[in-house]
């Protein structure tokens, strides 16, 4: 047997478009390696994802007569065994950039260099690597509508063709079961969402088919109102790498009579929020905004147990926190909201928030998930200014004035008429007696007054101006 190509297998669970796998398969014999990395924190959510979204690409690569090895550990020293275990000649992957991930496998690629075993990178995550776009005078773009415009001018590489056929050598070593990765939880709490997301390149490919064919065309105008289901819900596929970014642009632009720049739009902020990790690694916790390091930040314990649990008494926050629960997802717009009301309507900061994204959303990624956090907190590039609160009730007047979320995920308010729907605490007694709710024992009274906690919010504001 000649000597193999080991790829590691990250966040890029499929065979299209993967630059690292493709290379290696031009060369001979590959072993395509996955290493859980016990020193990376993954969320409870998404390491369900991550077992049904494996378990399926171990299908696929059978399917190419290939396989996929498993492993986990410190991920330098597993790899390191495997090298030498397999007298591997080189070692492929296509980069992540979550900041601790970047430095261990550059340090990881000296090492291994060093001990006369090639190393490849490649770019699998993003359109185009982190450090492409930058101003003339070589800084970072702060600002979002001049990285759009400067990225688009640019020339996006078109994704590489499905692997057909994959060699993979006889090797002693089985590696670990799927099973042995532990990434279930011992209660399954997963069943709506194994109801709602299908792993897999196929299934992705079709969601993103049906989302073009169906949707699209009213993407821009359908894409704020979470009861309409205008978005793709394709991030918890890219946040694994099971459909290539480069291939859903280019099945786009490929598209030449429909709208698709709004979409774009959105694939580009992506690659902002990675840009904005690349160059400020420190983003997941700092505020990049340094004048939000003084904020007077609370520790209202109540608030944030009502916050998790949606039962804050305000329905569009609540709604939004029980599909988070529920399904592993939240509409952006609902994001965008819950997080509001957590930094500014209960001062709890967002970095705890963005922890709790973090562990319960499936399409849980630190560049999205940092830049969307800082975005809504006023501490971000680019950032919605910190004085414009959102007002719940308003918000959800506007983008779900039937209240056709609401009642999706609150279903002890589905009765209640449009017109309170929205703040059932102004809701006349004989209509809450109608609809059977009781305040308090039903559904909760709000756990803060609007005005109250805007001027609050203000003042604490006030303070760091
Ligand atoms: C507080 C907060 C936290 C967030 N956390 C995450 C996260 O952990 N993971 C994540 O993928 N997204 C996150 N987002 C961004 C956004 O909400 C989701 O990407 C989007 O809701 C996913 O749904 P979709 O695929 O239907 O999006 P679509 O509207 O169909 O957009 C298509 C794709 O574009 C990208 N995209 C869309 N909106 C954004 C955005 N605002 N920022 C960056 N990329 C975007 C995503 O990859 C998305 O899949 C967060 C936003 C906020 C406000």
């Amino acid at each position: 047997m000649k000597n193999p190509i080991i790829v590691l297998i990250r966040e890029d669970l499929r065979i299209h478009d993967h630059p690292a796998l493709y290379a290696a398969c031009q060369e001979g014999h590959v072993i395509p390696l996955y290493i859980l990395d016990e020193q990376a924190s993954l969320g409870a959510a998404k390491k369900w994802w991550l077992h049904r979204n494996i378990e399926t690409y171990q299908h696929t690569l059978q399917s190419i007569n290939g396989r996929l090895w498993l492993d986990k550990g410190k991920v330098e020293e597993v790899l390191s065994r495997w090298v030498k275990n397999t007298n591997a000649k080189a070692v492929y992957w296509n980069r992540k950039y979550n900041p601790d991930i970047y430095q261990r496998d550059r340090t990881m690629a000296q090492s291994l260099s060093s001990q006369g075993i090639q190393v490849k990178t490649f770019e699998g995550t993003l359109l185009l690597p982190p450090w492409k776009i930058k101003k003339e005078d070589g800084t970072p773009y702060k600002v979002y509508s001049a990285y759009y415009r400067s990225l688009r001018k640019e020339e996006i590489p078109k994704p590489l063709p499905a692997l057909k056929r994959i060699e993979v050598p006889q090797l002693q070593d089985d590696g670990m079961a799927l099973n042995e990765l532990d990434l279930l939880p011992s209660i399954p709490w997963f069943h709506i969402m194994e109801s709602i997301w299908d792993p897999g390149e196929e299934a992705a490919f079709k969601r993103m088919s049906s989302f073009f064919t169906k949707r699209l065309h009213d993407y821009s105008e359908g894409r704020d109102f979470p009861g309409k289901g205008q978005h793709s819900t394709l991030s918890p596929y890219l946040a694994l790498g099971v459909i290539s970014v480069r291939s859903i642009y280019h099945t786009l632009i490929d598209m030449e009579s429909k709208p698709i720049e709004p979409f774009i739009k959105q694939l580009i902020w992506r690659e902002f929020s990675y840009s904005a990790l690349l160059h400020y690694p420190e983003s997941p916790t700092r505020p990049l905004n340094e004048k939000f390091a003084e904020f007077h930040w609370q520790s209202d314990e109540e608030g944030w147990k009502q916050w998790t649990r949606g039962q804050t008494g305000y329905p569009i926050v609540d709604a939004g926190m029980r599909e988070l629960w529920a399904t592993g997802f939240m509409h952006n717009r609902v994001r965008m909201i819950v997080a509001s009301f957590l930094t500014k309507h209960l001062l709890i900061p967002w970095q705890r928030g963005a922890e709790w994204f973090l562990d319960t959303l499936i399409d849980a990624d630190l560049a999205n998930n940092s830049m969307g956090w800082q975005w809504v907190s006023g501490s971000g590039f680019d950032a919605a200014p910190y004085f414009r609160i959102f007002n719940p009730t308003l918000q959800s007047e506007k983008f779900d004035k039937e209240g056709t979320y609401i009642r999706m995920w609150l279903p002890e308010l589905s009765h209640l008429p449009n017109r309170y729907i929205h703040k059932p605490s102004d809701a006349p007694g004989d209509v809450l007696k109608s609809t059977d709710i009781t305040l308090g024992v039903d559904y909760p009274y709000p756990v803060v007054d609007h005005k109250a906690a805007r001027k609050r919010a203000l003042e604490h504001y006030e303070e760091i101006k």
